[in-house]
């Protein structure tokens, strides 16, 4: 098997685009596949300020790592939920990631703001984990986008992601979800823009990536992400694109296409009210967040932690 590019041993194969290439052929391919996506549609600019949400994982390191490379302007947010091993492991490789780019870190921890961890909280709160979650992290990314002056918050969600979460849509026909996943959301209402350079880029590019650049991630997933329907998904999905590749992007792309027709902003467009706490969009006379920090946390102030990394 040849590289495509410079005809020398191939590395890695990518069925889904005929292709075959060497690990410095590939790196280039991956760079100018996202930075396609960043001007195709609009993600970032060179005015703008990022804060990327990092995990600890493959994508997210990589994304942070790329944008760097890419020239953008890009600090980290790490949310600590309190999960014991995976929690510690997955901080110390985002740390190593905002030593070796020389930028910011925030986090935020559970355990910190909730005297508890997420799985703790969620049991008091008769919630899964994976909404609680949700629930917090959507509000903690934000409000570090905007306490800190970060005009776009970006998430290392890839192609096998998007895809799994679309067909788990689909088959539970959820309209109230349907049409509002995107590459892009633009801001409103305090709410950051939020995007997703990875969107078209399948989870074992990212992984490649990952590791042809010396990038040291946690191979665990979150323990709450076993067993969860997006990994059955993402195996039916995987089986289809091993007798037909490239299935996964053309379901994205017409997507896309059909998603524009409709509009979306997602799940806050509809919360019409302002919270009187916080003055984020809200159903309730308090964001779902405030009643928390109320209830059970140390009040409505967020705290985060700065990781400003030493000069080189
Ligand atoms: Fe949060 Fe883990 Fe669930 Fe993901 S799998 S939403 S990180 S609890
Ligand atoms: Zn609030």
């Amino acid at each position: 098997m040849k590289c495509r590019v410079c005809g020398a041993q191939a590395n890695i194969r990518l069925p889904q685009y005929n292709s075959a290439l060497c690990a410095g052929d590939f790196i280039a391919f991956f760079e100018k596949r996202v930075s396609g996506t960043i001007t195709k549609y609009g993600l970032l600019s060179e005015q703008d300020r990022a804060l990327v949400a990092v995990s600890g994982g493959k994508d997210s390191l990589s994304l942070w790592h790329l944008l760097d490379r890419l020239g953008f302007s890009a600090d980290g947010i790490y949310i600590d939920l309190g999960i014991k091993e995976y929690s510690h492991i997955s901080l110390v490789k985002t740390r190593q990631m905002a030593d070796r780019l020389h930028r910011r870190l925030y986090s935020f921890s559970f355990s910190e703001a909730f005297s508890k961890g997420v799985k703790e909280l969620a049991r008091m709160m008769k919630r899964p984990p994976c909404s609680l979650c949700g629930t917090i992290k959507r509000y903690v990314m934000n409000r570090a986008c905007t306490d800190y002056g970060y005009s776009v918050l970006a998430t290392g969600h890839n192609l096998d992601d998007e895809a799994s979460a679309l067909l788990g849509n689909m088959l539970h026909w959820k309209e109230e979800y349907l049409w509002k996943k995107g590459v892009v959301l633009e801001a409103e209402r305090g709410l950051a823009k939020k995007v997703k350079p990875f969107f078209l880029c399948s989870e074992k590019e990212a992984a490649a990536y990952a590791l042809l650049n010396n990038i040291d991630y946690i191979y665990d997933e979150c323990p709450y992400s076993l067993g969860a329907k997006t990994l059955l998904y993402k195996s039916l999905l995987n089986r289809v694109e091993d007798v037909s590749p490239a299935t996964k992007i053309a379901f994205l792309k017409g997507y896309l296409k059909r998603a524009k027709a409709e509009g979306s902003r997602g799940q806050e467009q509809e919360e019409k009210g302002s919270c009187s706490v916080c003055g984020y969009p809200s159903y309730g006379e308090q964001c779902n967040f405030c009643r928390l920090m109320t209830k059970f946390g140390s009040g409505p102030a967020v705290r985060f932690d700065v990781y400003v990394p030493s000069e080189p």
